[in-house]
């Protein structure tokens, strides 16, 4: 047998593989309450009658385990200009209520994604099909191309819900 150069390998990336299932996309941080920032800014507004984020002073978050408001109490400007009356509890409070909401919003994100893979597989399955007019055709592709947009827009991560 006449010696051949082998080709490469070409390896399948993990997203071309069609079980692919990207994970939705979740928060990393630890403490709902302040997303690890310090600032209790949803207990404020949960907990503070009118609570104005521009004009007053920042709420510490106290959530038990969440050391990243402890840092501010430690540098002498922001003295006047912390606000401690969150407590442990309303702190906890807030941290559950935004984890809930969290875990909700993907629950749904979940849902919507199931439904739309049954309708890109549907429309595959016609697509592959065939024989059907250029008109068909086209509408099919159109059709499976915005099934695909609305596939990858949930992916994208939802910031405005944090
Ligand atoms: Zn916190």
């Amino acid at each position: 047998m006449k010696e051949r150069k082998k080709l490469p390998r070409l390896p399948m990336r993990r997203e071309d593989d069609p079980n692919y299932e990207p994970e939705i996309w979740q928060p990393d941080w630890q403490c709902f309450c302040c997303k690890d920032t310090g600032f209790a800014i949803y207990a404020a507004e949960m907990f503070i009658d009118g609570y104005n984020e521009e004009r007053d002073k920042f709420p510490v978050c106290q959530n038990p385990g969440c050391e990243a408001g402890k840092k501010f109490g430690q540098v002498p400007d922001l003295k006047y200009s912390l606000d401690w009356r969150l407590d442990a509890a309303m702190c906890a409070e807030a941290d559950q209520t935004k984890r809930e909401e969290w875990r909700e919003w993907a629950r749904r994100q979940q849902q919507k994604r199931q439904k739309v893979e049954i309708d890109l597989s549907t429309i595959t399955k016609n697509l592959r099909k065939g024989s059907r007019t250029p008109t068909e055709e086209m509408e099919a592709r159109q059709k499976h191309e915005a099934v695909l947009a609305e596939l990858n827009a949930l992916y994208l991560p939802k910031v405005s819900v944090g």
